[in-house]
């Protein structure tokens, strides 16, 4: 038998190759990366793949990585070699429990799947693949994987079975005429205000919520946000970043666009419609992107206050 070693350093934002040789280990895996290890394994198995590690090993355990969330090094190839996953401990305690996972699962995509990275995208600008990585550019750095809601399914799917069919969502447009004026009842209106901070009292199933705005500085990050306290949905713009993310059991950030024309010192609109299941976000009557719908009625919304942004335009209107 002729053993070859192979030796690959993987990360999530930046590849540092670090060709040290590394031992044929058991299973050694810190307590806080077991769970996201378990639902790999299962997630596996839904998908035909009997995986336990033993014929290779696992160690996934903090350790010290400049510059990148996670490394995977690995000796003798991903069916019978030897996984050696470090992670980065400050940058695991910046993320969310949604990233976590996706973290683990793209670390072992390298060793276990043997996957390399994929960098390449559907027509909404969001990536095909959980193995995204370097080399990126810097305002992909910026873009994140919308591992989330209903796209989540696909790319576990697209993770174990890099050839798997384009999900239904992946060429999703939505036109801003789509729903007509006179569907439209327009339940608050203003102009001109320094903020919002509105409580919604009533029952509100499918909604558009229109807003131009502008950000004062420019440079401070503002923010608008809608939904219950426990979920809920939030955009933040500086500059020409506009950011769209969600908090609590949504556990975003998942998209961002970055356009010279898209200047937040000067007046955007924005609008948010949530129609049948899904969440539309239009920028200045150009699609954007969609998500799930808020699974709670609409309670807030509530903005960045006075000095970081004016309110030019604000209405929310029921969709019938
Ligand atoms: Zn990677």
């Amino acid at each position: 038998m002729r053993y070859a070693l192979y030796l690959f350093s993987f990360s999530i934002f930046l590849s540092a190759c670090r060709p040290e040789p590394t031992e044929v280990s058991n299973i050694n895996v810190d307590e806080a990366f077991e769970p996201y290890v378990n639902s790999f394994i299962q997630e596996g198995a839904k998908r035909g793949y009997d995986i336990d590690f033993s014929d290779t090993g696992l160690s996934i355990v903090f350790g010290n990585i400049v510059n990148a969330s996670a490394s995977c090094t690995e000796i003798a190839g991903h069916d019978s070699g030897s996984h050696q996953i470090l992670v980065n401990k400050d940058a695991w305690h910046t993320l969310n429990d949604s990233l976590r996972e996706r973290l683990i699962f793209h670390e072992l995509g390298h060793c276990e799947l043997n996957r390399v990275h994929r960098n390449d995208k559907f027509e909404d600008g969001s990536w095909k693949s959980i193995m995204r990585g370097d080399p990126l550019s810097e305002a992909d750095e910026k873009l994140p994987i919308p591992y989330f809601g209903f796209r989540k399914d696909y790319y576990i799917n697209e993770l174990f079975e890099e050839s798997v069919s384009l999900p239904d969502w992946a060429d999703l447009k939505f036109e801003y005429d789509e729903i007509p004026a006179s569907s439209k009842t327009p339940l608050i209106e203003a102009q001109g205000l320094p903020n919002i901070q509105d409580t919604i009292d009533f029952e509100i199933e499918d909604y558009e919520l229109e807003i131009v705005l502008r950000t004062v500085s420019g440079e401070d990050i503002t923010w608008v946000a809608w939904g219950t306290t426990e979920q809920h949905y939030f955009f933040w713009m500086q500059d020409t970043d506009f950011h769209f993310a969600a908090n609590a059991a949504f556990q975003g950030p998942f998209h961002f666009v970055q356009h010279p024309d898209l200047d937040f010192r000067e007046s955007q609109k924005i609008t948010i419609r949530q129609v049948g299941p899904f969440c539309k976000i239009f920028l200045n009557e150009t699609f954007f992107f969609i998500v799930d719908r808020l699974p709670a009625d609409l309670f807030f919304i509530q903005s960045s206050m006075d000095n970081d942004i004016v309110i030019e335009e604000y209405r929310l209107s029921r969709i019938d």
